[in-house]
């Protein structure tokens, strides 16, 4: 057969039941696996064998699930995480130890900028931030000679920056590192960043991929594409024996697959932070629908931010399917299909109109999610970005007055009937 398309990768991806078998995937409830022989669970132990012998390393389900998050990146291999921040903290840690330095995009999630400007700095990595619009001369003086990776999302959150992968690949790679993409908002459906030169994505599952807000999680996928062993010295942990495994050594022992081998069995191992198969089993259900969910996503969205473009409650409006976007033109080469149903505008009168108008909605719900079947807003600057000082703000592209509205899948002109009605009594 010819490659699959994604619509199809979403149903059968993963997972090919056998004569008999279920037709869905299995949910594997179990933290244990049982061997006849001490022998033949010790070969698990030192990696020689395959196989399952423990839940906090791998899960039938969950690596089911994450061989169709795979798929559809067209990666080599990936792996399910508790969450998208366990998610990015693990991609940072697989490559980082303290005295480490990663370049990262300004125009990330406010929780992942706490993780990296916080909490990883506090372990000893430090990070420069950079403009994501910035020249590559700008890029490429964020670089030291410990910098291990370049983080950055391809569609931010709440910015809706779109990022220039290629850009920002072309600099990792002179520069003898890895670039790691945030794919949460364009979804693999509309963008596949390894296509651009990505080598690691990382996915908030929570969002589009379960679409259905029912289970936290996250996913990273490895295109397979970095040598590791060609920058040997500045990635010890893949490119030199992991004695804690029998002097195995990840980038040589599992080649492309080196990189998840090597976040599976050191830092699930050490750091645990596993999805339960019940999610994973969620999150399979929810990537069945994700393609013909992205379409109405994007549909609804550019139909309800022409909407507000024009209206005269509305002072401006940020979406990268817009022609009045400046990240149009960067969307059109990276998403030609459609980017995601994240809108962000700014209602007249400031933050207290903003207030009024989320107030006043009666279809679409204030909540902290994001990329949802169903249509939700939010305020980030008092939520989610609350922990960020005013230049924070600014330098991450989230105005005071700016609303998210989240574009579900209903019928486009019932959020457009209620988002009219909520304008008139900003
Ligand atoms: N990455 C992006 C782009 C996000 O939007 C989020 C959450 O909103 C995260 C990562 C963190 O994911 P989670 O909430 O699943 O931990």
């Amino acid at each position: 057969m010819n490659r699959l398309h994604p619509e199809t990768i979403c149903l059968y991806g993963g997972y090919t039941p056998h004569n008999g078998e279920p037709r869905q995937i299995p949910i594997i409830q179990s933290t244990t696996y049982k061997y006849d022989t001490s022998e033949a669970m010790g070969k698990l132990f030192d990696l020689e064998a395959e196989g399952y012998f423990y839940t906090r390393l791998q899960n039938p389900t969950n690596d089911a699930v994450a061989e169709r998050i795979t798929a559809l990146e067209g990666g080599v291999a990936g792996m399910l995480t508790a969450s998208g921040q366990a998610a990015n903290l693990y991609a940072i840690v697989n490559l980082c130890g303290a005295g480490d330095h990663v370049v990262s995009s300004t125009a990330v999630y406010g929780g992942t900028f706490n993780l990296f400007d916080v909490t990883l700095r506090r372990l000893g990595i430090d990070f420069t931030f950079v403009n994501p619009d910035c020249s590559e001369d700008e890029l490429a003086a964020a670089f030291r000679p410990n910098t291990r990776a370049v983080f950055g999302e391809t569609i931010a959150n709440p910015a809706l920056t779109v990022l220039d992968i290629e850009k920002f690949a072309a600099a990792a790679h002179a520069h003898g590192v890895p670039l790691i993409v945030d794919n949460t908002f364009a979804t693999p459906i509309n963008c596949r960043p390894f296509e651009f030169g990505c080598d690691i994505v990382t996915h908030s599952t929570t969002k589009y991929m379960d679409g259905h807000a029912a289970a936290v999680g996250g996913a990273i996928v490895d295109s397979g594409n970095f040598d590791w062993m060609a920058h040997a010295d500045k990635f010890p942990g893949l490119t030199t024996p992991d004695e804690s495994y029998h002097g195995k050594t990840y980038a040589v022992d599992f080649g492309r697959k080196g990189f998840i081998t090597k976040a599976t069995a050191h830092l699930m191992r050490d750091l645990g932070a596993i999805p339960a198969p019940q999610n994973a089993f969620l999150l399979g259900l929810g990537l069945e629908t994700l393609a013909l969910r992205m379409e109405r996503h994007c549909a609804n969205a550019q139909q309800v931010a022409g909407f507000l473009e024009r209206h005269p409650k509305v002072s401006w409006v940020n979406y990268p399917g817009l022609k009045s976007s400046p990240y149009y033109a960067l969307a059109q080469k990276y998403m030609p299909h459609g980017t995601c149903g994240v809108i962000s505008f700014g209602v007249t009168g400031g933050r207290e109109a903003a207030v009024r108008f989320m107030d006043a909605l009666q279809l679409a719900s204030i909540v902290t999610h994001v990329a949802d079947s169903k249509t939700c807003v939010l305020h980030p600057a008092s939520t989610t970005h609350r922990q960020m000082n005013d230049a924070q703000l600014e330098a991450a592209g989230v105005r005071p007055d700016l609303v998210r509205l989240s574009v579900g899948i209903e019928h486009v002109d019932d959020i457009l009937s209620d988002l009219a009605q909520a304008l008139e009594r900003a």
